[in-house]
């Protein structure tokens, strides 16, 4: 688990469920495992899709997010490994539904999970939110240094995006200077159907190269690939639901890159 110095913290959000989060950080973690990057995933979903998608039985779990944000637990002892070499999981429980009241009555309540990540050594962290823009999704956006909002092409895709967007500049306003939003990605796309075309169009008008170049289509393996506990680059590595987060994993990398030659 050797850093390269200043980590990559990248909030996957989005308010809407159903959208591809979780779908997105646990397969963009393993591909960028298998490019030889250490990647942390911070569940941060009381439904712990991306823990079970991991392969984690949620009655497995000892220590979680929840005692990450409301305990004392150092974050070392929350790390798990998983079954892809590089990817390791601070995994989530039910419990964490409880934390959104309890974080409430606390001062330092949106800095929670920056705090607890501080001197996490990992080149790639990777925070999968729950599907509302409550405090779980604060502590998210205030430990990123980017924000990565997965939109599903179907109807309503942008509903809701300008709330989004106003929270993400509200945080970057008054609680994380640093934040950036990285980008918008284009899930679920389905080439035969127009209405996929008309929201990556209204997109890419709206957002610009914002927008991944990448596309990740719909893909029944993509589907499945939690029921057994893997990501797709271990259940499926061929197909093209793999093949697409392979080619994000690349643009995350790339733009990075450009990014920090600009900065
Ligand atoms: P979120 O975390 O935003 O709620 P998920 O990643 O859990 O969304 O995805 C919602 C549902 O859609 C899940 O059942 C998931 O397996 C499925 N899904 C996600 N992405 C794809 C895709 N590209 N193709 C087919 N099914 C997908
Ligand atoms: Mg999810």
């Amino acid at each position: 688990m050797s850093g390269i110095g200043v980590a990559r913290v990248i909030a996957i959000v989005n308010q809407k469920g159903g959208v591809g989060k979780s779908t997105t950080a646990v397969n963009l973690g393993a591909f960028l495992a298998a490019d030889g990057h250490d990647v942390l995933l911070v569940d941060l979903d009381p439904q712990a899709n991306a823990t079970s998608g991991l392969g984690v039985p949620r009655e497995r779990v000892r220590i979680s997010t929840y005692d990450l944000l409301l305990g004392d637990t150092s974050p070392a002892d929350a790390v798990e490994p998983t079954a892809v070499s590089g990817l390791y999981l601070i995994p989530s429980t039910i419990h964490l539904a409880g934390a959104e009241v309890e974080l409430a009555g606390i001062p330092d309540r949106e800095y929670r999970l920056r705090r607890a990540l501080r001197d996490v050594q990992f080149s790639m962290i990777l925070i999968d939110c729950p599907p509302s823009l409550g405090l779980l999704t604060l502590n998210a956006l205030v430990a990123a240094t980017e924000a990565l909002i997965p939109i599903q092409c179907e109807y309503y895709a942008l509903e809701g995006l300008v709330h989004l967007l106003d929270t993400i500049d509200l945080v970057k306003q008054h609680l994380n200077p640093g934040l950036e939003l990285a980008g918008v990605l284009l899930t679920m796309y389905d080439p035969r159907t127009n209405l996929s075309a008309q929201v990556e169009e209204e997109v890419r008008r709206h957002f610009g190269d914002r927008v991944y170049r990448t596309v990740i289509p719909r893909s029944v393996r993509l589907a499945e690939a939690p029921s057994h506990g893997k990501p797709v680059s271990l259940y499926d590595p061929g197909s093209r639901g793999a093949q697409a987060y392979r080619e994000l994993a690349e643009e995350v990398m790339r733009r990075g890159q450009q990014r920090a030659a600009l900065s």
